[in-house]
């Protein structure tokens, strides 16, 4: 007999099976040698009382009969026959790699084109942007096998379940080699540290189903004829036929916005949120929501979500990384960009978040044009509103500022939270998590006033949320700038058919429709279905 029941438990009877079955078996009236076995099928923290931490189940419990392996339907990716139709797919990340998958099982031969390298030999351009601060453009944080979700932090939570089946997307993680965890636990996460291995998995399912991914392939021109895309041209002079092009190259594949604006193929600015990375011990987290002294060896290294409306301009957290690390994100030399990532047992000594602010295209237009008048922008584009590359822009300017500010190479500029709140400069700053260094700076010199402002304001208020959260103790490092793309490639949003250039399929996160690995890999499934519709 199998039994659905929901239970709250100790966080320390979760940690144990014995206690576990000893609840399970009062809960459902049966002697404790009856229960055979128990699946969780979800878990939750509820760490809202001050007395006691809880942790929610649902569990499938078994009763007299052997419990069922747990996930016995594993994907089956087929071998592809030799006329297999070809799709190309320029990008590795999640949005690619997802929706060359979903190709080998609509029997379709994915052939994907990544400009930076697999993940071993991406492994070493980091440790050299990391060590000596060295930024290698097609190569990083963001550019290489997996894209920015390689060596992102591995969240695997998103608002976007009317987009697609998360179900799918998680039992696929899960099937290349994530902890089944991430299959019932409330927030999903992996870790850096696993990722690599996830992604080298899923590429040689592809290879052996018969899809190809190739390297340091880089997409530079589009050959398109009466309004239908025909072939795709790669830096090394590489020419690829095909009927069907999915674009994936992320948000931060600048060239590609300017390639696609030159060809006078419709793009827009997309209104995105930029800021700071904050950083506060650890510990002071945990104190704060578990309302301890020091957090109980059953629990989590603990996080926060926050949100705030500071004079009708929402600021909010972002990408929150308990045990994490402050990572450099920049795709390009001259520029500082910020993000967060955490290993899988969140270990680390410090909890960092992004704080950001909604920017839109107005207020944005006001401030550079302002600059502009004083002769301090240094823009690429037009500050007409019609401009696509409006917010791109701006973007790259306040990176800019922070590369101008900060000390050098890629070390950070930072200041301390409260000194920032009181426009401060910090006299010194405490260790950090941010492995090229950190350079105490005047960030009211890189933040826009109506940025800068609101993020005071917004971090005052958090304050007040979590008591101990405003301190000196933490740090806030310039810029958080990547948080989703700043243009969008306009699509049939709906059924994905008709792409205003026929056989190019805008796809992800750079396309604008999508906001972190989950929602990404379920729109290149999305496309591949479509695709597959299309082309039968
Ligand atoms: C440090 C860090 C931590 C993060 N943490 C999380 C998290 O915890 N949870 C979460 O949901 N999201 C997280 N993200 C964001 C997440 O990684 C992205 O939302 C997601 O990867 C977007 O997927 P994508 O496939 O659309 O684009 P990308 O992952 O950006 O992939 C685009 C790919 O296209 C390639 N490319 C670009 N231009 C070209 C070209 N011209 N030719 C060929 N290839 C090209 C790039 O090299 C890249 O590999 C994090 C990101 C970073 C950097």
């Amino acid at each position: 007999m199998q039994k659905q029941i929901q239970l709250r438990v100790k966080p320390e009877e979760a940690a144990n099976a014995s206690s576990l079955i000893l609840i399970l078996a009062q809960a459902t009236g049966q002697a404790p040698e009856s229960i055979s076995g128990y699946h969780i099928l979800k878990q939750s923290i509820d760490a809202r009382s001050r007395q006691q931490i809880w942790i929610n189940l649902t569990v499938l419990v078994f009763i007299n009969e052997s419990p069922s392996s747990r996930f016995n339907d594993e994907i089956n990716f087929p071998a592809l026959p030799s006329n297999a139709k070809e799709v190309i797919i320029i990008g590795a990340g999640p949005a690619g790699l997802f929706a060359a998958l979903e190709c080998i099982e609509q029997g379709l031969r994915p052939i994907v084109l990544e400009r930076g390298k697999d993940v071993r030999s991406r492994r070493r351009d980091l440790a050299k942007l990391n060590k000596e601060g060295i930024v290698n453009p097609e190569s990083n944080y963001c550019f290489g096998e997996g894209g920015a979700g390689t060596y992102s932090d591995g969240k695997l939570y998103t608002r976007s379940n009317k987009r697609g089946s998360i179900d799918k997307i998680l039992r696929l993680f899960y099937q290349f080699g994530a902890d089944e965890r991430i299959l019932y636990e409330a927030h999903p996460h992996i870790g850096t540290n696993k990722l690599p291995h996830i992604i080298t998995a899923m590429r040689a399912q592809i290879e052996k189903s018969g899809g190809k991914v190739l390297f340091e392939k880089k997409l530079t021109d589009l050959i398109i004829e009466k309004g239908v895309a025909k072939e795709v041209i790669t830096s090394d002079g590489d020419r690829f036929q095909t009927n069907a092009i999915i674009l994936a190259t992320g948000h931060s594949a600048r060239d590609i916005f300017s390639l696609l604006n030159d060809k006078g193929i419709l793009i827009e600015a997309k209104p995105f949120a930029l800021g700071v990375r904050v950083e506060h011990p650890q510990s002071i987290v945990d104190g704060i929501q578990y309302h301890c002294a020091v957090r109980g060896p059953n629990l989590p290294p603990a996080s926060y979500s926050l949100v705030e409306q500071v004079n009708d301009r929402g600021v909010f957290s972002f990408c929150m990384c308990p045990g994490g690390i402050i990572a450099p994100g920049a795709t390009a030399p001259g520029e500082i960009v910020v993000n967060g990532w955490s290993p899988s047992k969140r270990d680390n000594a410090f909890a960092n978040s992004g704080m950001v602010v909604q920017i839109d295209l107005a207020t944005a237009a006001e401030y550079l044009t302002k600059l502009k008048v004083n002769g301090n922008a240094n823009l690429n584009s037009s500050l007409n509103l019609n401009n696509p590359l409006l917010l791109l822009d701006f973007q790259r300017h306040v990176e800019k500022k922070a590369f101008e500010f900060g000390g050098g190479k890629q070390i950070a500029p930072a200041a301390r939270l409260v000194d920032f709140c009181t426009n401060k400069v910090s006299k010194e700053l405490p260790n950090a998590s941010y492995l090229p260094g950190l350079h105490s700076a005047d960030l009211n010199m890189i933040l826009p006033e109506f940025v800068r402002t609101t993020l005071q304001e917004g971090f005052k208020a958090f304050g007040k949320k979590m008591k101990g959260y405003y301190s000196n103790d933490a740090i806030v490092v310039a810029t958080e700038s990547r948080t989703s793309s700043p243009v969008r490639i306009p699509r049939d949003a709906e059924s994905y058919q008709h792409p205003q250039i026929r056989n190019l399929y805008p796809c992800g996160e750079g396309a604008g429709y999508a906001g972190g690995i989950v929602s990404a890999a379920m729109d290149g499934q999305k496309l591949a279905q479509a695709i597959a519709v299309q082309l039968r």
